[in-house]
């Protein structure tokens, strides 16, 4: 997937200030993917709301969504915490009541974007 000129034209202002360019352009192009209906808000590895990678702002609480169970134990009605280990580039939720990890799709679905967007953070530091 690359960014398309229109699509930087449309969504791009939202991010000029923004230093990581490499981040700005996943930001359009999930902009302009989940505007297409193409891509779901919870499938983006960059998150609209705060500008960021995924994993750097999924602690916020904007991201307790405990309709879906994102962040959220139902057994304990409880939140969830999510650990990312920068270095190895793991990802983990745990229950702040109970400990356990939820075992739910939302679940699933933030070790996946979290790890994928750790990912695509590390490959945008390397020096190229
Ligand atoms: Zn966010
Ligand atoms: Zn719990």
């Amino acid at each position: 997937m690359r960014t398309a000129p229109a699509e930087s034209l449309r969504f791009g202002e939202r991010y000029a200030h923004l230093r990581d360019r490499r981040l700005a352009a996943v930001l359009i192009r999930e902009d302009a993917t989940e505007d297409r209906e193409e891509l779901s808000a919870l499938e983006r590895i960059s998150c609209h709301v705060h500008r960021r990678w995924a994993h750097e702002c999924i602690s916020s609480p904007t991201h307790v969504i405990a309709v879906t169970g994102h962040r959220w134990c139902r057994p304990c009605e409880a939140e969830a915490t999510v650990a990312v280990d920068e270095l190895t580039g793991d990802v983990s939720v745990a229950c702040t009541r109970c400990g356990q990890s939820p075992a739910t799709p939302a679940t699933r679905q933030i070790l996946r974007t979290c790890r994928a967007s750790l990912a695509a953070a590390i490959e945008n530091r390397r020096p190229r």
